[in-house]
């Protein structure tokens, strides 16, 4: 059996954001923390051995991998399972010993979402917060749906390029559109979980 404690390990300032999933302990758990808490819903990052993202597994399924060496611990939140024989850091991000190799991933298809993801919400144009997206060459003059001609924009920049190209009014784009790397279901569920993850994403 695993059992979650809220020991702090190296590494880990005390005060990082910890896993605040409903019914799991955060930052500052109780002197003597209920056992066993492997929530349910925890996940961690699990990357290739080449350091690339690979897929997001459950805490579980991460705490057997380490425990079984197959898998290195890269980032924790400070909290340490135990089982019967050993105590293994909480893995929030893993990394596999041996590289696997994984078939070509789906194209991403560039929507509000994923487009904003990709340009981390900042507007191509003025470099402020972004919640639209733009397209480089407007679709009204020809211009296509697809990741080389979408950026994302605030709505000031986007009102006032409207439909009018880029040399036309004297702006460049500081960055070549290009299509991420992610997958699709793996860029939202990257998106809105652990901020410890961040690091490992490609933008
Ligand atoms: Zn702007």
């Amino acid at each position: 059996m695993l059992i979650e404690t809220s020991t702090p390990v190296a590494g880990n300032a005390p005060g990082a954001p910890g896993r605040a999933r409903a019914g799991a302990p955060a930052v500052a758990p109780p002197a003597r923390p209920p056992a066993p808490v492997l929530s349910s819903g925890a996940r961690s990052l699990l990357l290739n051995a080449s350091m690339e993202p690979l897929c997001i597994v459950s805490l579980r399924r991460a705490v057997l991998l380490v425990m079984s060496g197959k898998a290195t611990v890269l980032e924790t939140d400070g909290r340490l399972l135990h089982s019967e024989h050993a105590a293994v850091p909480l893995p929030v991000v893993l990394c596999l010993t041996r590289y696997v190799h994984v078939p070509v991933r789906r194209p991403v298809p560039p929507t509000r979402r994923t487009v904003l993801q990709r340009d981390s919400h900042r507007c191509a144009y003025c470099g402020g917060g972004a919640d639209t997206v733009d397209h480089v060459h407007p679709r009204s003059r020809g211009g296509r749906h697809e990741w080389t001609n979408v950026v994302a924009a605030c709505v000031r920049c986007n009102h006032r390029k409207a439909d009018r190209l880029l040399h036309e009014i004297g702006w460049e784009l500081p960055f070549a559109p290009r299509a991420p790397r992610w997958s699709v279901s793996f860029g939202t569920a990257a998106a809105r979980s652990d901020p410890l993850w961040a690091a490992y994403v490609p933008a």
